[in-house]
């Protein structure tokens, strides 16, 4: 096996793994490859061991990567998982497949008045920390009811957890509030803490440096 085969090989192992200690079926969690600052060659590898969900977080960058490779590999599947500005909505609702970082009203009336309508997840501020992106949790009741009234898919909630604290509970949490407002997807988990997100319910995780790097 080539090294990136090897990388998926462990990191699918390890979903399967916690999936099963939770009794979920692991066929219900999609593994994203964050692929920022990730060269096409290094991307082709993944692909070629069959990976099929990758990540960006910047539409510029996915600017210059994908419009190659998109033709190459029609089943890959692209998703936005940075921090989106508003002119650039139309932009990223072409190009991507999935945006897991709907995160306020403007950007929200920007996605909704584009010509495409991906899914999305709505990036909650989980830690409620003054400088992370995210609608706050007070907010979060009615940020829902304003995705529900656009045309564009609610795909389920997306959280980052503070730096430097224990993920699991705010990955409990983040599956408590989807389920108390009717939200079925969870996009949580990044290389230090997916199995963890898998265990506490995640559908999506979005992992790059355990899939890219020895
Ligand atoms: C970079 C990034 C990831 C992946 O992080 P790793 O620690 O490399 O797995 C996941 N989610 C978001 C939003 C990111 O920006």
């Amino acid at each position: 096996m080539t090294d990136a085969a090897t990388r998926l090989a462990v990191v699918r192992a390890e979903i399967a793994r916690a999936a099963k200690s939770a009794r979920r079926d692991p066929g219900e969690i999609t593994l994203v490859a964050v692929s920022k600052r990730r060269s096409v060659e290094e991307i082709e590898a993944l692909i070629d061991a069959g990976q099929r969900d990758f990540g960006e977080s910047r539409v510029q960058e996915a600017k210059e990567k994908w419009p190659a490779l998109r033709p190459l590999y029609p089943d890959v599947r692209l998703h936005m998982i940075g921090r989106l500005q508003s002119n650039k909505a139309s932009e990223a609702a072409a190009l991507f497949d999935f945006v897991h970082s709907l995160d306020r009203i403007s950007l929200l009336d920007a996605l909704a008045t584009a010509p495409t309508h991906p899914p999305a997840f709505v990036q909650v501020n989980i830690g409620e920390e003054a400088r992370k992106g995210g609608v706050a949790l007070a907010e979060l009741g009615s940020f829902l009811d304003a995705v529900r009234a656009t045309q564009i898919p609610l795909a389920g909630l997306m959280a980052i957890p503070p730096h430097g604290l224990e993920p699991g509970p705010f990955f409990a949490f983040l599956n408590e509030l989807a389920r108390r407002h009717g939200v079925a997807g969870l996009s949580m988990g990044m290389s230090s803490d997916y199995p963890a997100a898998v265990m506490l319910g995640a559908t999506m995780v979005r992992v790059g440096t355990a899939l890219f790097e020895d």
